[in-house]
């Protein structure tokens, strides 16, 4: 076995950040690479196809996962994580990805958007349950879309009503990454609709509860190893001790923690994309045409040169994005960025993949046809593209106003 816990082979994160230079990883981030690299050529790539098939949780790699330390990858050691940067989860769920995207978005999810936002925002008493146990290889969820409040999470439906001790808590919340297997959740519901997004408040909720249950598990086009599904919350009661942060206080935790997430996901789709040009590559070495490699045809080159260039613009602005994560100032137009030109390289380049495959491309024999599929999602979770590039623009322009 050649790979190794995660906090034996990083050190010192805060040094790392400020040793961190553009053009090249820091050395303790390149083991961590090699590690993961290594974990996912011997466990998760060679199941990748199955677990794209049957639509199948890939539970004995995720409990490995987790005693590697790759599911509490930014959470203190305090509470039994790795205590490792922003991006140390980049180039990991990078990895990851590689191997399996559907077990990308399920590294992703849990590691910004469940552990790392009860650390960030959970009292102790919260931590020694909600997060200590899910440190090691349990998932946790975040449940914040809503059948009609995607984008739009301000209009979201679901209330909780204070009463006594508890809040009871009534509503759907729907595309919950990991709620068939998840053990706990975030979930967000307004404490008054009136109030709008200083309304809206996030909730500790243990898996099983009474009055929650789990809607059907959707059949996606991709990542179809994670499973998605609604929480319906049919008067939940939850102990006002299992607020995260204060009441009213949900929609600025919930939107300074996609920040983070947008990193993950863009980390996600650099990994699918990656394995994805490495498939057209080799392809393109073996086949021939017009008796000689394809790869030497010139517009199969000028195609391999684009899916380069896009795929390392996009990982220089996510290891951006990642570095100034762990900043104290918001970095969400960095976020944005690299959110937008991560997934918009996936898509292209398993496109162009499939495209350098020719027939090959279109079926299950080769995975170019699961890239694709797998790409696709990256442009539309943690905030849809043009959103971010509403983002974005809100960002520049504020500087000239
Ligand atoms: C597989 C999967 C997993 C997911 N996991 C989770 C999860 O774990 N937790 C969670 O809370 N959510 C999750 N989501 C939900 C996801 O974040 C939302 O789907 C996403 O934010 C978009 O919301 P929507 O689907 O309601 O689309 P809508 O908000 O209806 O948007 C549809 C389209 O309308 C346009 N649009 C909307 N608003 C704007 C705007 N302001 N400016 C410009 N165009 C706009 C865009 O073209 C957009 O693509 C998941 C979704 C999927 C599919």
């Amino acid at each position: 076995m050649t790979w190794r816990k995660i906090t034996t082979v990083l050190k010192c994160p805060q040094q790392l950040v400020r040793n961190f230079s553009l053009h090249k990883l820091p050395e303790e981030h390149l083991m961590l690479q090699k590690t993961c690299r290594n974990f996912v050529e011997a466990e998760l790539k060679p199941l990748a196809a199955q677990l794209d098939k049957e639509h199948k949780f890939p539970a004995e790699q995720i409990k490995k996962m987790g005693e590697l330390g790759l599911l509490s990858i930014n959470v203190s050691e305090k509470w039994g994580g790795s205590e490792q940067d922003t991006l140390a989860m980049a180039v990991a769920v990078e990895e990851i990805a590689r191997g399996c995207g559907g077990t990308g978005t399920i590294t992703s999810v849990h590691n910004c958007l469940y552990v790392n936002l009860i650390d960030r925002c959970g009292t102790d008493e919260q931590k020694e349950k909600f997060l200590r146990p899910f440190t090691k290889g349990t998932l946790g969820c975040f449940a914040l879309s809503e059948p009609d409040a995607g984008s739009d999470v301000g209009s979201m439906a679901t209330t909780a009503v204070k009463d006594g001790n508890t809040y009871v808590l009534n509503g759907t919340k729907s595309w919950v990454t990991s709620g068939t297997e998840g053990k706990a959740a975030v979930v967000f519901a307004t404490v008054d609709k009136k109030l709008k997004h200083r309304g809206i408040t996030g909730f500790l909720i243990p898996m099983p509860t009474p009055g929650l249950s789990l809607g059907k598990k959707e059949d996606k086009l991709g990542i179809r190893a994670s499973s998605t599904c609604n929480l319906i919350l049919e008067d939940v009661r939850v102990p006002i001790e299992n607020v995260l942060g204060n009441p009213g206080d949900g929609f600025k935790m919930a939107m300074m923690q996609l920040d983070k997430a947008r990193v993950g996901i863009a980390a996600q789709a650099l990994g699918i994309a990656q394995s994805a040009l490495e498939v057209a590559m080799e392809y393109s070495g073996q086949r021939k045409a017009f008796g000689q490699p394809i790869c030497n045809l010139q517009a199969v080159k000028l195609r391999l040169g684009e899916m380069a260039l896009r795929l390392e613009a996009a990982r220089l602005l996510v290891w951006r994005a990642a570095v100034l994560c762990d900043e104290p100032q918001r970095s969400t137009k960095e976020s944005s960025m690299a959110k937008v030109a991560a997934s918009e390289a996936a898509t292209f380049v398993s496109h162009s993949a499939i495209q350098i495959l020719g027939g090959m491309g279109y079926v299950t024999d080769m995975p170019a046809e699961r890239h694709y599929r797998d790409a696709r999602i990256t442009e539309i979770y943690a905030g849809v593209n043009d959103v971010q590039r509403q983002l974005i623009a809100d960002a520049i322009l504020k500087d000239i106003q």
